[in-house]
């Protein structure tokens, strides 16, 4: 068996939250000055750990069953684990390597072969455990606690939500919580698509918005504008799920409707009330289950229907 903690140094302190931390050993690697804060911290589950750092942004992950990342690499070297023991855990996760994992292989290779992949990214540096505003904030828009958000203070205090695909950190956006704009910067990779991660092994629907919050607080694929790019049309056809398109009822939201025709995948318009925007303000109104029966019961393929419903709304926007 794999026990990362048994590489971590002697002076370390698991908390409440799972989170065992330790004087990160990445900082002095990526220009930053040598942590004594502590601030380095790792997450173990069943299926692996994760590592990430708060004061350089640093950040890691290994699945039992599959290779070790680069990045991965790269930390258990700064954490003083000789070449061999790495080539040696490296081996153990392939032997440990379940009917899951080879599924999970091929669809990685196959991923690969159409050209579906993105690099690990660090987050960014100076990141600290949500304070109470923050998790306030994420209650009030009824977003999942378990989603690993970060928070930080400069320049503005925001809260950073990571981009995963395939449990690895890609990218990220930041929401920042004061009024001013722009509200949200993002390090985001071409043919990015949030929310893979949250989708289940065997569900018939993949529920396609625009927003971040719109797809966490339905398990649902955000797009993160109103448009849909031919790189996000091949990741999101590899899920093999029906998919159903929510936009967000605005003028731009209606480009998305024109958008998932042409590709000739199912829209859904709800009847919402006319101050409820998008997913994420019908689940703060509604909560999630109404708003998914509201989101089914409103699922049109026939391409006449959609564009009839897409009529009433313009025609209701324009009043
Ligand atoms: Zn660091």
């Amino acid at each position: 068996m794999i026990d990362v903690l048994s590489y971590l140094p002697v002076r370390r302190k698991p908390s409440a939250s799972g989170w065992t931390s330790f004087n990160a050993p990445c900082c002095e690697h990526n220009g930053e000055s040598r942590d004594r804060r502590s601030r380095g911290g790792i997450k173990t589950t069943s299926a692996g750990w994760s590592y990430h750092c708060f004061n350089c942004g640093f950040t890691a992950s290994f699945v039992l069953g599959r290779t070790l990342t680069f990045k991965a690499r790269k930390l258990l070297g700064w954490m003083n684990v000789p070449q061999e023991e790495i080539e040696r855990i490296n081996l153990e996760s392939l032997r440990q390597r379940n009917i899951e994992g080879i599924l999970s292989e091929r669809q990685q290779l196959s991923n690969r072969l159409q050209n579906i992949e993105f690099e690990e990214r660090d987050l960014p540096a100076d990141t600290q455990p949500l304070n109470e505003s923050a998790v306030e904030y994420l209650k009030q828009r009824q977003a999942p606690l378990d989603y690993p958000f970060l928070y930080k203070t400069m320049p503005r205090p925001g809260i950073v939500i990571p981009f995963t695909h395939d449990n690895q950190v890609v990218g990220h956006t930041t929401r920042f919580l004061d009024n001013r704009t722009p509200r949200y910067i993002q390090d985001i990779q071409p043919g990015y698509v949030f929310g893979t991660d949250l989708q289940g092994a065997n569900w018939q629907y993949a529920i396609v918005v625009e927003g971040v919050f719109d797809a966490l607080s339905i398990n649902g694929l955000a797009v993160l504008h109103a448009d849909v790019n031919d790189a996000q049309v091949r990741l999101i056809r590899s899920l093999d799920s029906e998919i159903i398109v929510v936009p967000d009822q605005d003028e731009p939201g209606m480009r998305l409707v024109d958008r998932a025709v042409e590709l000739g995948w199912a829209v859904s318009i709800p009847d919402w009330p006319a101050d409820v925007k998008d997913v994420n303000d019908a689940v703060i109104r509604f909560g999630k289950l109404a708003t998914l029966i509201t989101i089914m019961q409103a699922k049109e393929t026939s391409r006449i229907k959609i564009e009839l419903r897409k009529k009433q709304l313009v025609k209701r926007l324009r009043t």
